[in-house]
């Protein structure tokens, strides 16, 4: 089986050509393993994996397991369930290791997006009067905005001088690094935490995390990613980065079901501290004496001692069915495949371009391969809505983004060359 995807030289607009990809595709089976909705009976392209992903079709079985062992054992199940309920959790640090670049011990699996941001922003968000500003990207998604503003106020900090954003220059749609690197250096004696996502939702953008996790260092702060975008999506090395700390929700690019759990990593550097600040619940009391129901709390020394609860097994579940399929397809696997894919996206998105006197849309997520992953916003200059509209009327899921946006995102499980090749002639024909 050829495992590269050679896209040749000169690129085509054809059908022929995408199908040509298509076969060289070693990743091209795993298609079937999703269910991939119907509109007018057909077959969409569906282009939000990174909004929702699709539901792998084990999906069910995987559930439907721990419901029959629910019904047949009941309350024995936290033992003698297929798969015990007590560690169902411990199976996913293994997998998630390899999507993360985390050791297993800095990974946990537990609650969802926004509430572990809160959670790791108790540990590592830790103002004093000198030292108690956040540094993030400006528009960031409006659930962190809220997080980290009400953060600041549960310190007692005024959000305004707080929050420092780093935003685009005038003219511009993307971060450059240089602007974030000065804006750590500029406020270096008054940081306490530098905190960004690792791919913008709204322009796709990829910020170059070791530069910033060196800064933030650099200066004396933590660093924390937000990896909604990030997880599933384009390599991440978070041990080797020397990151503080991540989350991400599973329910994008990890397939893993509306709301479905949210991943943490917590750097081993911060397991010595045991008195690290913490909202505490009895999921991340020492395993051996968990039982024994003592009023002291004696964490787990691992990424574990941040849990609260015990695990929702049900929405575990599902992310096991997903992170299965994403154990056989091996993330460099998914990392080539999504770099050809948004190749060949960009070289129609061109072409529709050229095709007419003025340009019909802007793309404005970066064109360097290692600053954007599956995702491409496209800045529509004229009919953005109506567009967006006829895209819909011929089976493209897509999202619409306020002002002026459409967002797709051709993932590498279960897009092809052929969705992009379609998707390219109906935007076309939209323009004509
Ligand atoms: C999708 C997304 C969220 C959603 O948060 P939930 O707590 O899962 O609802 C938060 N932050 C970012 C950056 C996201 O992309």
């Amino acid at each position: 089986m050829e495992e590269k995807i050679g896209l040749g030289i000169e690129l085509k607009n054809t059908v022929d050509y995408a199908r040509f990809l298509d076969q060289q595709d070693p990743l091209r089976t795993f298609r079937d393993k999703f269910y991939i909705p119907l509109v007018n009976g057909k077959e969409a392209i569906y282009f939000t994996g990174n909004s929702l992903g699709l539901q792998p079709k084990a999906a069910q079985d995987y559930v439907l397991n721990e419901l029959e062992d629910w019904a047949n054992y009941g309350v024995e199940g936290h033992h003698f369930a297929r798969n015990p309920w007590v560690e169902y959790h411990e199976m996913f640090p293994a997998m998630l290791s390899k999507i993360t670049g985390a050791k297993e011990e800095e990974l946990v699996v537990m609650n969802q997006l926004t509430v572990n941001l809160h959670l790791l922003m108790t540990s590592f968000y830790r103002p004093t009067k000198e030292r108690f500003r956040i540094i993030c990207e400006a528009k960031a998604f409006p659930s962190d905005q809220y997080a980290i503003n009400s953060q600041v106020k549960l310190h007692g900090f005024d959000p305004e001088d707080t929050i420092i954003e780093v935003a685009p220059r005038s003219g511009e749609y993307n971060i450059r690094t240089e602007d974030i690197l000065s804006t750590i250096e500029k406020y270096k004696d008054s940081t306490a935490l530098v905190l960004f996502g690792g791919v913008n939702y709204y322009n796709g953008q990829v910020f170059n995390m070791p530069a910033i996790t060196n800064a933030a260092h650099a200066a004396g702060a933590f660093c924390g990613f937000d990896l909604a975008h990030a997880a599933g999506n384009i390599e991440l090395q978070l041990h080797n980065w020397n990151v503080d700390f991540a989350c991400w929700c599973s329910y994008k690019y990890m397939n893993s079901g509306p709301g479905g759990v949210s991943g943490v990593f917590i750097h081993e550097k911060h397991f010595a501290q045991t008195d690290i600040p913490r909202l505490a619940g009895w999921w991340g009391h020492d395993k051996e004496s968990r039982f024994k129901m003592d009023k002291e709390f004696n964490p787990i020394p691992t990424a574990e001692g941040w849990q609260l609860s015990n695990a929702p097994v049900i929405s575990m579940a599902v992310h096991k069915a997903s992170l299965d399929i994403f154990e056989e397809a091996g993330m460099e696997r998914l990392i080539q495949k999504s770099k050809a894919l948004s190749k060949y996206l960009f070289f129609i998105l061109d072409e529709i371009n050229k095709s007419g006197a003025e340009d019909f849309i802007e793309i404005i997520t970066p064109r360097n391969e290692n600053e954007h992953g599956c995702q491409i916003s496209m800045l529509m200059l004229k009919d953005g809505k109506k567009i967006y509209e006829e895209l819909k009327k011929q089976s493209v899921i897509a999202d619409w983004r306020e002002p002026n946006v459409i967002r797709i995102a051709p993932v590498p499980l279960y897009n092809s060359f052929e969705d992009i090749f379609r998707f390219g002639e109906i935007l076309q024909s939209c323009r004509n």
